[in-house]
């Protein structure tokens, strides 16, 4: 399959806060199996044709080459999509760095990919007997526990994130989390407050859920930590 199957759902042309280090592009990736409530993209969920054609994402990443040094590609789900691989291919032969966005919900896709990546942000959402509360999606932990795996065997690298929301993840089981990741390996953990800006779900309140002292004691885990509010 060549990169010119990519179903490319939006493209944000410059960010400085996405891909740690480098001014990046981000190709957002159309489709994604998964069903959070929180999602702040639900309109690239379906696996519909791509609002964007590659080779006009490609043509434009290669007139701002000397502005940019990498490429993130986020979704949706990217590695949902099996022209991914290719595509990455093409924005490194243009001499730029790649990052990835993913949900971990693909481990073998992902598995193979890591070698041409620079760098991944990766969601792990719950503890991983939980994620169906977030997800929709029964034995969805599974998938994510096996990319998480994956992305640490690999080097490559990466932050780890979740997202807080009071209705869905109480204190204890981020503690539980936080201690579930750092034993993994996980060593760039950020902890994000849920915004209700963007999100289909609007039964879902604003807020974090854990307090100053818990937030100490799980960056104490990490050799780098970072909590986002909205
Ligand atoms: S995995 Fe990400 S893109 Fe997919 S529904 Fe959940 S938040 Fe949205």
């Amino acid at each position: 399959m060549g990169a010119s199957a990519l179903r490319v759902g939006g493209l944000v042309p410059f960010t400085a806060n996405d891909f740690p280090g480098r001014f990046a592009a981000v190709v957002f990736v159309q489709g994604c199996p998964w069903r959070c409530g929180y999602c702040h993209n639900p309109h690239l969920q379906p696996r519909k044709r791509g609002a964007l054609d590659w080779g006009d994402v490609v043509a434009l990443l290669g007139r701002r080459a000397g502005l940019l040094d990498g490429v993130v590609f986020s979704g949706g789900e990217p590695t949902i999509d099996p022209a991914l691989p290719d595509a990455v291919a093409a924005v490194r032969d243009l001499g730029l760095a790649v990052g990835l966005h993913t949900a971990c919900i693909y481990p073998r896709r992902l598995e193979a990919l890591l070698p041409m990546l620079d760098w991944v942000g990766f969601d792990i959402k719950a503890p991983f007997r939980e994620y169906r509360k977030i997800t929709g999606i029964d034995n969805s932990g599974d998938p994510a526990r096996a990319c998480l795996d994956a992305i640490i065997a690999s080097g490559v690298a990466h932050e780890c994130r979740t997202t807080l929301h009071p209705a869905l993840l109480g204190e204890e089981e981020i503690e539980e989390l936080a201690h579930t990741l750092a034993a993994a390996g996980v060593r760039n953990y950020a902890l994000q407050a849920f915004r209700a800006q963007g999100c289909a779900d609007k039964s879902l309140v604003a807020g974090a859920t854990v307090g100053p002292a818990a937030l100490a004691r799980i960056a104490s885990l990490f050799d780098q930590f970072t909590f986002r509010t909205a």
